[in-house]
């Protein structure tokens, strides 16, 4: 009875402070709210990008610089999100500047091939050594529908198999099931990190299966990292079933010096990248083993056509060489990676300290908070999760000058500075007390 009664008061608590840190949130900022209404008589919900809203209403943005965010009522944050990790370079890194004005000085869509995209995919491929050829397209979304058309097309089957949890685009992403905006493939879904199952899975589908899709840490399933011995089970059991494994690396390429492969010591036969490797402009890209990429050589009959007005958009193709050649090399990415790893371990010191009800999982500089003290393998791990617990935390740390998803995701930019993430650090502690 008075286990039920403490409960019972605990909930009202957080209540009351999440409806006090939304007012507050509300009266401070008129001119974001004035936006927002306008935006809704435009934009059904006042929105573009499911991702971006959050409640009571999202912040909107006036103008940014370097790790630096002022919101349209003059608030001013240290940017953590980085733009979902596409943001890796800051905003308006020099080299990036220079290299887009270079484009306006080219022509930006010249409507016909161009030594730049010959320049960005001799970069990828020097830098991410199972891809041996390369395809661009405009987005991760789009490299992951390409890369699967690829594995249809090169094993004759029809079938995926994917993971709960599993975020590989718009257009296809398990929550914990199909969004209802998937494209109509044929996918069986497996347990994140459950070897056995997957396994089973794959064997007993072999017939059918032409790839196993898969990220190497869930990424917008909650930072949650694969464990080694599950994703090489999935390389074997490929093997075995004349199936591919594609690596969706769309978020885990920035970790280590050349995402997450040499780590794991395992070689996908396709890989799929986009998010920074773009420079911060729209930007995806699939590839992997040179036969399977044949599938869409244009001077063969059988060509696999794939299309796309922008794919070598000139934008995209410098600004993403200059930064991957020239900002985020090899060994500044293993730097920033053990950033993350470190910024990560504090965290949790400081939830543990606390005795706070959080935890922060992830990968090098991609990490993701969890109103959870429960170990975490897969999503859903994540049911028991207090969700008011987590858009608190959000809330506290805006109001503190600190800029994160809502859902307690972040990814450092290379434009944070360690004072910066000091004084995260301390603004965390702080809320968390
Ligand atoms: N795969 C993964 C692992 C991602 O994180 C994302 C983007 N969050 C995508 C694919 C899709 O990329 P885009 O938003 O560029 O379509």
């Amino acid at each position: 009875m008075r286990q039920t009664d403490r409960v019972t008061t605990t909930t009202d608590q957080i209540d009351e402070a999440l409806a006090a840190a939304r007012q507050h949130y509300v009266d401070r900022r008129p001119k974001t709210r004035a936006l927002h209404e306008a935006a809704v008589g435009l934009l059904p919900g006042g929105n573009t990008r499911t991702v971006l809203y959050h409640p009571p209403f999202p912040i909107r943005i006036g103008r940014a610089e370097g790790s630096r965010l002022e919101d349209v009522d003059g608030h001013e944050y240290v940017d953590l999100l980085g733009n979902f990790s596409a943001g890796l370079y800051g905003h308006s890194d020099p080299v990036i500047a220079e290299a887009v004005t270079g484009a306006l000085g080219q022509g930006i869509g010249p409507g016909a091939h161009t030594a730049r995209e010959v320049a960005m995919a001799h970069a990828l491929c020097e830098r991410f050594p199972t891809i041996e050829r390369v395809r661009f397209t405009n987005s991760g979304t789009e490299a992951n529908l390409m890369a699967l058309a690829a594995a249809r097309a090169y094993t004759g089957r029809d079938r995926s198999l994917a993971f709960r949890g599993g975020y590989h685009g718009g257009l296809l992403s398990f929550p914990y099931d199909e969004s209802p905006v998937n494209a109509p493939y044929d996918v069986v879904l497996g347990s994140y990190n459950d070897a056995e199952q997957a396994v089973r899975l794959i064997e007993q589908h072999a017939d059918a299966l032409a790839a196993v899709l898969v990220e190497p840490m869930l990424g917008a399933g909650g930072c949650i990292p694969g464990e080694p011995e599950f994703l090489r089970a999935l390389r074997t059991a490929c093997d075995q079933a004349g199936a591919l494994l594609i690596l969706d690396e769309v978020m885990t390429s920035r970790i280590g010096r050349a995402g997450t492969q040499p780590l794991l010591g395992i070689d996908a036969d396709l890989t799929t990248l986009g998010k920074y490797l773009g420079g911060g402009f729209s930007f995806g890209a699939f590839g992997g083993r040179a036969d399977v990429m044949a599938v869409f050589d244009p001077s063969s009959p059988t060509a696999l056509p794939h299309a796309g007005t922008f794919n070598n958009n000139l934008a995209s193709m410098l600004a993403g060489h200059a930064g991957l050649t020239r900002v985020y090399t090899p060994e500044v990415a293993e730097r920033h990676t053990a950033r993350g790893d470190a910024l990560r371990d504090r965290l949790n010191d400081v939830f543990g300290r606390a005795g706070a009800p959080y935890q922060v999982t992830g990968l090098g500089t991609l990490m993701t908070v969890h109103a959870t003290t429960a170990p975490i393998r897969r999503v859903e791990d994540l049911a028991g999760a207090d969700e008011r617990l987590r858009e608190l935390l959000f809330l506290e740390l805006l109001d503190r000058g600190y800029y994160t998803a809502g859902r307690g995701y972040f990814a450092l930019s290379l434009a944070v500075t360690d004072e910066q993430l000091d004084g995260f650090v301390t603004a965390v502690a702080d809320a968390v007390a």
